[in-house]
């Protein structure tokens, strides 16, 4: 998951604000009302799964066999899994899916691996997809050895996503536990491709290319470290490495010459200067300049990366369309304001990155149902907007979101060398309950 995830709204909390009446003209407050109970289908629905015995058993289970939990964390965080090198640690969590007692287990094409766990017999809900991504930000050489702290495991990557992958596991061994039967099929994933430079392939060949493209009609991912949040939007991202060419030369002998830095430099300062909507929000950044070979050289080659996001598919493709016409502004500009006896100024523009945007509607069953499970759980659902694995099929239209592992301010410094997740076990337990009920609760739906 991106970091930080942005907060957009907040579901169901009403924010009356007092009118400004001046304290001693107040009347006496009326005693507060009890909120009355929800009663929606959806919160029926949630507190009859909650209250199961069979619920209950699992969440017991999850709790005896924690330790475990614990131990597998540890286990898959520490073999590396830089961005298109997932395989030995996607080796190992096909192995623990088997422990854990699935035995239809393959791994595509891609590298993502899918255990499937039938639903009951003659049972004819939809099936479920959850998944959990096993690639890191962190490259092979990194010390991924796993350092604790009183309930604290800190190395990169613990929290995202491995905690995802291990809380998986633990979810198909306490369904096995309880003996619950789902009314349809669920697919447990660890899959690859989720971090920057894997721009989602995982996603893309699970629902556009593999066996399983138009068979997973709804999806969870689990990623990221605060369950207050849904995330239901699905913040799309084009990102493009610009190279600016030219002939180069002397910076004496050759002045007067087109240089490829000036129609970089006049790019970037055009691009800065566009403004773009707050709501939807839009963004663009320049977060890389490169190129040149010495300080009295007229450079032939210079570059950048530049990352363009909003949550709007339609105002993504505006700010590309602008993006676009600047660049070839700026080289047109270069190659008017000085000679080309050598050659012209030219730009290549290269997609590095592209990630579908879109929102999964609080008023789809699925995250209708959600939002009725986090209220049997005393929370109200934040609608959040991020890139995580669930941006492939909200830009299809298949009812998608991502959920965390765990609670707020139980984990922190996602991406960086002192990652840490926290395991005191009271916490962890509910965490897990509130994942097990979310996914649940989505898959007994008909
Ligand atoms: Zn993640």
């Amino acid at each position: 998951m991106k970091l930080p995830p942005l907060l957009v709204l907040l579901a169901f909390a009403s924010s009356a604000v007092p009118a400004a009446t001046p304290a001693s003209t107040l009347p006496a407050p009326p005693p507060a009302a009890p909120p009355a109970a929800p009663d929606s289908a959806e919160d029926r629905r949630a507190r009859e799964l909650v209250a199961r015995p069979a619920f209950q058993a699992a969440v017991r289970a999850y709790d005896r066999d924690f330790e475990r939990f614990v131990r597998e964390l540890i286990l898959l965080t520490e073999i590396p899994a830089p961005p298109f090198k997932e395989q030995a640690r996607g080796e190992a969590f096909a192995r623990l899916l088997r422990e854990a007692g699935l035995t239809d287990i393959t791994t595509d094409a891609e590298g993502n691996v899918i255990g499937r766990r039938p639903g009951r017999p003659g049972g004819t809900a939809p099936l479920l997809a959850v998944a959990a991504h096993l690639d890191t930000v962190f490259p092979e050489d990194t010390d991924v050895r796993v350092k604790r702290s009183g309930t604290r495991l800190i190395a990169p990557g613990v929290g995202d996503d491995t905690r995802g992958l291990a809380l998986l596991l633990a979810i198909v061994r306490a369904l096995g536990a309880a003996g619950i039967e789902t009314p349809g099929e669920l697919l447990f994933i660890g899959n690859v491709g989720e971090e920057g430079p894997g721009d989602l392939r995982g996603m893309r060949y699970l629902f556009q290319r593999g066996p399983w493209q138009g068979r997973i009609p709804r999806f969870i991912s689990i990623d990221g470290s605060n369950n207050d949040l849904i995330t239901n939007g699905a913040l799309g991202s084009l990102r493009y490495r610009v190279t600016f060419k030219g002939p180069g030369g002397h910076s004496w002998g050759a002045f007067g010459q087109v240089n490829p830095a000036f129609a970089l430099a006049g790019a970037i300062s055009a691009l800065g200067k566009v403004v773009v909507p707050r709501q939807p929000k839009v963004s663009y950044n320049v977060g890389l300049v490169s190129g040149g070979t010495s300080v009295n050289s007229i450079p032939f080659e210079v570059a950048m990366e530049v990352d363009l996001r909003s949550v709007s598919p339609e105002e993504l493709r505006k700010v590309d369309a602008r993006f676009k016409e600047i660049i070839a502004a700026a080289v047109a500009e270069e190659n008017t304001a000085r000679a080309t006896t050598f050659g012209r100024v030219t730009a290549e523009v290269k997609l590095i990155g592209d990630r579908p945007s879109g929102t999964t509607s609080p008023d789809t069953p699925e995250l209708r149902q959600a939002a009725a499970v986090m209220r049997a759980f005393d929370k109200v659902a934040v609608w959040n907007i991020s890139s995580t694995d669930s941006n492939l099929p909200i830009s299809l239209g298949i009812p998608a979101f991502t959920i965390s592992s765990q609670s707020a301010r139980r984990g922190g410094r996602s991406h960086s060398l002192d990652e840490w997740t926290d395991v005191e076990q009271p916490t962890a337990v509910q965490d897990f309950a509130l994942a097990l009920a979310l996914i649940l609760g989505v898959a007994e739906l008909p």
